[in-house]
């Protein structure tokens, strides 16, 4: 019963995270007061159309049937909560606006991603292991991923815990920190990650469409980034602090609580916990993809062997 629970709210907090992600314009000004966004952001199912006569008068019906409460606070980072019937569980995501399309300098490819490895390596009070002793201890599991647009970090677990889960989340997005060493140790976790992937036929023709479809625009590259700046990756150590103080700022992000919790209790831990954190001054400029005026085509071949069994 406990797993149906929590892979539902996991399942609202990913819907939620998409909902909110692209429901918003990140350079358009906020609105400072708080919203029911469910009157404002949520998506509507089109008119239905009636063979035969004029489409009936009827409400439109809501895609997302829970309330979705926002918060933008004064250094920019936006709070969403989302009351659902889910006693004792909490599901905690940051999304961060930075994808491999917020990677525009040449050669700089492959660093969304690669934060989402370092941002489990800890902070000078919370190092990896203690990180790790007490996320146990609140029961909760975490994880996180990269895609073209964005970075997501998630946790669930215990929603009497909650403030453990934000103390510790602001702790990493405010104060990360790790030795040169360290970053070469992880950029060549990402060289294997690489590797591995390139195994599969899929993931390689996908990388080989990208590259072809795309001329300017940044998706051009994959989460993963171009082989050959991810083997120069070790040497990039500067580039990776820029790009950390660059991204991991409070415009950048959205919080959001899906489950056991209540509007005024996320809000209250948002305000202690992530009240200090201080707002950035990057805007990531994308190029714009010129409009393609010829078909385009990519071959992809490769040798396989084929064993006997026995
Ligand atoms: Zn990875």
């Amino acid at each position: 019963m406990r797993k149906i629970y929590v892979s539902s709210i996991v399942l609202l907090a990913l819907f939620t995270a998409t909902a909110v992600l692209f429901a918003q314009d990140a350079a358009k000004p906020r609105p400072k007061e708080e919203v029911n966004a469910n009157s404002g952001t949520n998506m509507q199912l089109p008119k239905r159309v009636t063979p035969g006569g004029p489409p009936k008068a009827e409400a439109p019906k809501k895609v997302f049937p829970y309330p979705i409460y926002q918060k933008h606070m004064e250094n920019g980072l936006n709070v969403v909560t989302v009351p659902y019937q889910s006693p004792g569980i909490a599901a905690f995501y940051i999304v961060v606006r930075t994808g491999s399309r917020n990677e525009v300098e040449p050669g700089k490819t492959g660093f969304a991603h690669f934060f989402e490895h370092m941002m489990f390596r800890g902070t000078d009070l919370y190092p990896k292991d203690k990180y790790s002793g007490v996320l146990k201890s609140t029961g909760a599991s975490a994880n996180a991923n990269t895609s073209l647009d964005r970075t997501l970090y998630h946790m669930t677990g215990d929603s009497k815990k909650l403030e453990t889960m934000f103390m510790l989340e602001a702790d990493r997005f405010k104060n990360l920190n790790y030795s040169i060493q360290d970053f070469k140790t992880e950029a060549g976790a990402v060289k294997g990650e690489y590797t591995k992937n390139s195994a599969n036929p899929y993931t390689k023709l996908n990388e080989l469409v990208q590259n072809t479809a795309f001329d300017s625009h940044t998706y051009k590259h994959t989460t993963m980034g171009f082989f050959e700046d991810i083997v120069d990756m070790p040497n990039q150590y500067e580039y990776s602090r820029e790009f950390f103080n660059r991204y991991y700022r409070p415009e950048y992000c959205t919080i959001i609580v899906v489950g056991d919790v209540r509007q005024e209790q996320v809000n209250e831990l948002a305000a202690k916990y992530f009240g200090d954190w201080k707002r950035g001054t990057y805007q990531s400029v994308v190029a714009p993809e010129p409009e393609q005026k010829e078909a385009r085509a990519v071959n992809l071949q490769k040798q396989a062997s084929l064993r006997s069994s026995d």
